[in-house]
């Protein structure tokens, strides 16, 4: 997703309460800094308009939830959608998932969600993609060791190469997948429709869904 760039985004986002800009000083302080209770961490990468974090964030109070995401454009979408609400367990941060680890202290993230992630179709790109070598011993290093990662997207292509990358990684071994996350009757449990999943789903799409763990 990304939209064209809309010039006030920055200064929104640099006013707006939801959003955390000073990120030295929040590595691994996010719970005494950032957030009002000490609770497990969660982060969408790549988190789009916000709606999945929000569902989330409002059903379990006792985590606490933080959107990243690349375009401020994009962002801005979700902070004007939340309007006056400043929901007290949920922030969000504009950057790349490539400065993970200047954001968070070994073991500061208890879950990743990756969500319909973009697929960068050409082979040149595979790196760029969320689910590649490259990504995950980031993942792995702000992971607890009891940690997960969890994935879903509707492009076949792209869930295939994350089994094929997560099989393959040294730092993460598969514990379940699904091609069809909304007929599977265990990981279907408790699931939360993102926008894209909403999307998608309406036209048909089966849902792909793989949640991995830190290797010992
Ligand atoms: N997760 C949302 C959903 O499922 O509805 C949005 C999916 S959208 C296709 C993918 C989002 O990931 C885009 O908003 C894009 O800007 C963001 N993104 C892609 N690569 C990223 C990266 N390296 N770091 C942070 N965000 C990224």
């Amino acid at each position: 997703m990304r939209l064209r760039n809309i010039p006030r985004a920055d200064s929104v986002l640099e006013a707006s309460p939801l959003v955390i800009s000073s990120l030295q000083k929040v590595r691994g302080a996010w719970n005494s800094q950032v957030f009002k209770e000490d609770h497990p961490i969660h982060i969408e990468i790549g988190m789009g308009k916000g709606q999945f974090l929000l569902s989330l964030a409002t059903q379990n109070p006792h985590i606490n939830y933080i959107g990243i995401e690349r375009y401020s454009s994009v962002l801005l979408r979700a902070v004007e959608k939340l309007g006056d609400l400043l929901p007290e367990n949920l922030r969000f941060l504009c950057t790349d998932a490539r400065t993970l680890p200047d954001i968070f202290q070994k073991g500061e993230v208890s879950a990743i969600y990756l969500n319909f992630s973009d697929p960068w179709p050409k082979a040149r790109h595979a790196k760029r993609r969320l689910t590649s070598s490259f990504f995950l011993p980031l993942y792995h290093q702000i992971l607890k060791t009891d940690g997960r990662l969890e994935f879903k997207t509707d492009n076949r292509l792209l869930f295939d190469f994350s089994l094929e990358e997560i099989q393959a990684s040294p730092v993460f071994e598969l514990v379940s997948s699904t091609y069809d996350l909304h007929r599977d009757p265990v990981l279907s449990r408790g699931n939360i429709m993102t926008e894209y999943e909403e999307k998608f789903s309406s036209k048909g799409n089966a849902i792909c869904k793989l949640i991995a763990r830190p290797k010992e």
